[in-house]
């Protein structure tokens, strides 16, 4: 007999359209329609497929997780928001 199972959860959906899964950028220009073409390191793809990409990593980011789980919504944004920004800054430094 064949054991499947799924892991299912729920997910906090601010950012995903508009962040880089290379760098970690987030910018509203990053997505322009159903192009994703990031401004910072050029990483590009459908924008439809890249959202896919970082709602399927934030099911496993223990850190933002954690914000989900401890901040009300009102203070979510901008702590997920300074996440990714200091991921990014220390993407840019180890260029
Ligand atoms: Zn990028």
């Amino acid at each position: 007999m064949l054991d499947a199972s799924i892991f299912l959860c729920e997910v906090d959906a601010e950012f995903t359209s508009t962040l880089c899964p290379a760098c970690n950028r987030i910018e509203a220009e990053n997505r322009e329609y159903k192009e994703f073409h990031c401004t910072s390191c050029g990483h590009q793809g459908e924008a439809d497929h890249i959202a896919a990409i970082n709602i399927a990593n934030r099911a496993v980011d223990e850190e933002i997780r954690e914000i989900c789980n401890k901040l009300p919504l009102e203070e979510r944004k901008q702590a997920i928001y300074s996440v990714y920004h200091r991921r990014h800054l220390e993407y840019t430094n180890e260029l």
